[in-house]
């Protein structure tokens, strides 16, 4: 079999002629034309194969030999005897003024939807960077379809401006739909208002938020009919830190060891009483015991957290709820444990989207999971600076 004729059957491309391969150190050049037959005038229809002249087309394709590889395709520019319009042979491999192969253009498509960063894929391919960001800001997706159930929450961003990027979610399928640069009013509005004259803005009947108060400002706005909740891992983490506060400020006049002592069993106060561990080996009980009883702030701290706990798992009831969220924040206040004010002033002020969250059962923990993967995609993101590549990369992996 000659070079040629290996060349042409390695390539695999439909009704295409080799007419010639030259390997370079750094590169292939595969000369290519295809079959020359009639074609019909984009005009007037008539065919015609009258060869008006030639093209040369420099196309980057997929690596040959683990070299990068270029088509050098001569192209027939034919003439309508008809009308005399003249245009371009048809062929399956490349549009007219593109640069790469479709099956490239693919390759590079499916792979900008992985977590893969863009310069591992410009060398997979033997293309530039600059390419690869290119064809992004072509990917870039348009304003999507807002969801019965809105998740908002937000990520640390490692793009220059801002510390914090904003994630929407659609809490029904799990999937994120759109990123914003950040989460002050002023880019929320101006997100939403991009939908001011679509049907979409009263097609979302539920927003769960965290206590960031210029989602609720915003939101409360936009959607008036909606129902905004509290996402209850956020609103339980009001008291945890509070218990947690607690115990530091008591272990700090604790004697060194006792200090570490408390230190590492810190998990054992953080969980549920039910979950604690009793077994031949351990008894998470007694050290929970130990911790707590010669510590009057720290036990209450301890009961407050627990009893908050039960309320949040426990009931449904949104009348029960406010009576038990009640009561809660009034022996708070009574325990006159100093830790625990920011706690108490953030269910005070949060209290109807808190209640809202017991009758419902979705929350951002499925954007927090999604949050795992755009930690991923930012470690690989080395250089994706640009928040609108960013936004194009996290979207196109859950896409
Ligand atoms: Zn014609």
């Amino acid at each position: 079999m000659s070079e040629v004729n290996r060349i042409t059957d390695l390539l695999e491309l439909k009704d295409v002629e080799v007419t010639q391969f030259k390997s370079y150190a750094q590169e292939n050049h595969i000369f290519i034309s295809v079959p020359r037959t009639k074609h019909s005038c984009p005009v007037c229809g008539q065919l015609s194969d009258v060869i008006h002249d030639y093209r040369t087309q420099r196309i980057l394709d997929v690596p040959l030999y683990e070299k990068k590889t270029y088509l050098i395709y001569r192209k027939r520019r034919y003439r309508c005897e008809h009308c005399g319009k003249r245009f371009f042979e048809h062929n399956s491999f490349v549009p007219r003024y593109a640069h790469t192969t479709n099956r490239l253009f693919h390759r590079l498509y499916q792979d900008l939807h992985s977590v893969v960063s863009q310069v591992s894929i410009a060398k997979r391919y033997q293309t530039s960077p600059m390419r690869i960001r290119r064809l992004l800001d072509a990917l870039s997706p348009a304003l999507p379809a807002l969801p019965e159930v809105l998740g908002i929450d937000e990520f640390k961003g490692n793009t220059n401006k801002t510390k914090y990027h904003c994630i929407l979610t659609d809490l029904q399928s799990g999937k994120p739909i759109d990123i914003l640069a950040n989460r002050t009013e002023a880019t929320l509005i101006t997100h939403f208002r991009k939908y001011q004259n679509t049907q979409q803005l009263s097609h979302v009947k539920i927003i769960v938020i965290d206590m960031w108060r210029s989602y609720y400002t915003v939101l409360r706005q936009v959607f008036p009919h909606a129902i905004i909740l509290i996402d209850r891992f956020h609103m339980v983490r009001q008291v945890i830190w509070s218990l947690e506060n607690v115990r530091k400020r008591v272990q700090k006049e604790m004697p060194k060891s006792l200090r570490i002592y408390f230190k590492h069993s810190r998990s054992v106060l953080l969980k549920r009483s039910d979950k604690l561990i009793v077994n031949d080996h351990i008894n998470q009980e007694l050290i929970r015991d130990r911790l707590i009883r010669y510590i009057p702030d720290l036990k209450k701290a301890y009961e407050l957290k627990e009893e908050l706990l039960a309320i949040v798992s426990e009931i449904h009831d949104p009348r029960l709820a406010r009576q038990w969220l009640n009561s809660w924040i009034q022996k708070a206040r009574d325990s006159n444990i100093p830790e625990f004010a920011s706690c108490i002033r953030a269910y005070q002020n949060w209290k109807e989207p808190i209640l809202n969250s017991f009758s419902s059962v979705y929350s951002n923990g499925i954007t927090e999971g999604c949050n795992n993967k755009i930690k991923v995609i930012k470690r690989n993101a080395f250089g994706l600076r640009n928040f609108s590549r960013f936004r194009t990369r996290i979207l196109l992996s859950f896409a």
